[in-house]
């Protein structure tokens, strides 16, 4: 049963309205002439307020601006350019509550994961911060005497940041605060599904620039759907298209920005798998396996859609899963009990439901979970129970991402096959193995293990920090974001000879003249 009933909407629009106040936006009353995108949320699954979208001849003019900026950002020295990412940073810890309410209102997250989210945006700003003292090139032996050779970074231009609904602010900033201590300038096509955490963002860099003074035009926000996008991929002006979403938008913006030469950075599907060895500690699997296929009420790319169990502790394992999925709590994901907030939409439950369906006609057995609640408080919101369901290898929905709280759970006898089950669907995100055999954990860590972006060991597949490169293999897209040396794709090297010898000597010794 639910602790609470549910806000109305209007409660909801009140919430917003004050975040967005907070943060120092005033939405126009109405949406105006030119088109619209409805705010909504799945809370109730109702909408909100009409936000005006941009025309194409906007979309023009925001690329415009940004180029222009580019200009005079990329001979802004990296350690100025951090104190607008410094000041960004600032402005997101001062205001980490709103935006956190403006995440649940719009993507339905609950309360820990909106400011978990928000705290991400706060992590990479000091991240990029420290990398703006940081973009180092190498100097290379050359083979020459009196030569140098040497390796330099350099800005790269425009980046077209698209963005998926379910990290509407922090896949923004892991993209926007590397690029601008990079140098580039942004603009930014949120999710048509979540335009009011995009407003609000993108005013805080607009003040943030106006502080340190940097050059109008650094960032734009352009709010509408893929049309909008599709105007950033066919840009010849737009150096990088850097697109998180699914696998299918994915196909369509790779073919599109490489027949112009362009570069693209793709965050795409998921479809995670968690191998639980005999000497598992099945109390820790448990709370990793809850939370990386229960938590964000499964709609994140890094969720755990696959349990890969020994044969000797499978049963043990679904019978304390299937106890612990009784008993989340599901429902407001304002109400600091919930752990389970609504789906998107009523479309997503939909194939939720279609995918549980076919698992079962493959011979599937639902074991917890499935059913929906308070569909009488929401007719029009989607909240569900996270459904456990047993498959035999081979079953053909389980190698596709439904973007829901379904884990399938397999079986396995030999570590080989466990790794061979695992790596045997077409996406290549995250990964992980709880076990207590050191050697089964690093053989999964290893080239022939689990070949994922992401590989862990002894806890789920989601939740990265963001000092690690995030991204993954084939479907995913091979798109690296965030922490490490990410920032390499924000920039573009050129290789630098220097002859100080006086006389020219060339490469491989050939004589000429
Ligand atoms: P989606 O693909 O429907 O939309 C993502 C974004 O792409 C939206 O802004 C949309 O307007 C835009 N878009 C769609 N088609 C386009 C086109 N042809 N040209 C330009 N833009 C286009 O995805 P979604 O439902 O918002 O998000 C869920 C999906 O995102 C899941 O598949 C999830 O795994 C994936 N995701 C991946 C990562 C990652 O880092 N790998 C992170 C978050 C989400």
């Amino acid at each position: 049963p639910h602790p609470t009933p549910l806000p109305t909407t209007e409660d909801l629009r009140t919430r917003a309205r004050t975040a967005l106040d907070r943060v120092g936006l005033t939405l126009p009353e109405g949406a105006g002439a030119g088109p619209v995108c409805h705010a909504r949320t799945p809370v109730t699954g109702e909408a909100l307020f009409p936000v005006p979208a941009a025309t194409p001849a906007a979309a023009d003019r925001a690329v415009a601006d940004a180029h222009r900026a580019f200009r005079a950002w990329r001979s802004t020295p990296a350690p100025v350019r951090g104190e607008l990412v410094r000041r960004l940073g600032e402005l997101l810890r001062e205001h980490q509550s709103d935006l956190a309410d403006l995440v649940t209102v719009e993507a339905g997250k609950i309360r820990s994961e909106a400011l978990g989210e928000v705290r991400e945006m706060i992590d990479i700003c000091d991240f990029a911060v420290g990398l703006s003292r940081q973009l180092y090139g190498r100097t290379i032996a050359s083979e020459r005497p009196g030569h140098r050779l040497a390796e330099t970074w350099h800005p790269l231009g425009v980046v077209g940041v698209v963005s998926a609904f379910n990290f509407p602010c922090a896949v923004w900033s892991w993209n926007t605060a590397v690029a601008l201590a990079c140098g580039d300038t942004v603009v930014w096509k949120p999710s048509e599904l979540t335009p009011l955490i995009s407003l609000a963002c993108a005013h805080l860099l607009d003040r943030a620039a106006a502080d340190v003074g940097a050059p109008d035009g650094v960032h734009r926000l352009l709010i509408g759907d893929k049309a909008v996008g599709e105007l950033l991929v066919d840009d010849a002006r737009v150096a990088l298209v850097s697109a998180t979403g699914s696998t299918r938008m994915g196909r369509e913006v790779g073919p599109r920005v490489a027949a112009r030469f362009g570069r693209t950075l793709l965050e795409l599907g998921g479809n995670n798998g968690a191998v639980v060895a005999p000497s598992a500690d099945l109390d820790l699997a448990v709370q990793g396996i809850v939370f990386a296929a229960a938590g964000t009420a499964g709609q994140r790319c890094t969720t755990l859609r696959r349990l890969i169990a020994h044969r000797d502790i499978v049963d043990p394992l679904v019978a304390r899963l299937t106890a612990a999925y009784a008993k989340l709590p599901v429902g407001d994901p304002f109400d600091e009990a919930t752990l389970v907030g609504p789906l998107i939409s009523v479309a997503a439950l939909d194939r939720m439901r279609q995918a549980v369906a076919r698992a079962r006609a493959e011979g599937g057995k639902v074991l917890a979970g499935g059913g929906r609640r308070l569909a009488d408080l929401a007719p029009d919101a989607a909240y569900v129970e996270p459904v456990l369901v047993r498959v035999r290898a081979g079953t053909a929905v389980v190698r596709e991402e439904t973007f829901a709280p379904i884990l399938y759970v397999l079986t396995y006898d030999t570590f080989e096959e466990a790794v061979a089950l695992h790596n045997d669907v077409p996406q290549g995100l995250s990964s992980s193995i709880f076990t207590r055999d050191q050697g089964e954990a690093e053989l999964f860590l290893s080239a022939e293990g689990s070949d994922c972006g992401i590989a862990n060991v002894n806890i789920g597949t989601s939740g990265a920090e963001i000092g690690g490169a995030f991204g993954g293999e084939k479907e995913t897209g091979g798109g690296r974001e965030s922490g490490s040396d990410a920032w390499r794709a924000y920039m573009r090297s050129a290789t630098n000879t220097v002859n100080y010898s006086g006389r020219l000597s060339l490469a491989q010794n050939v004589s000429f003249l």
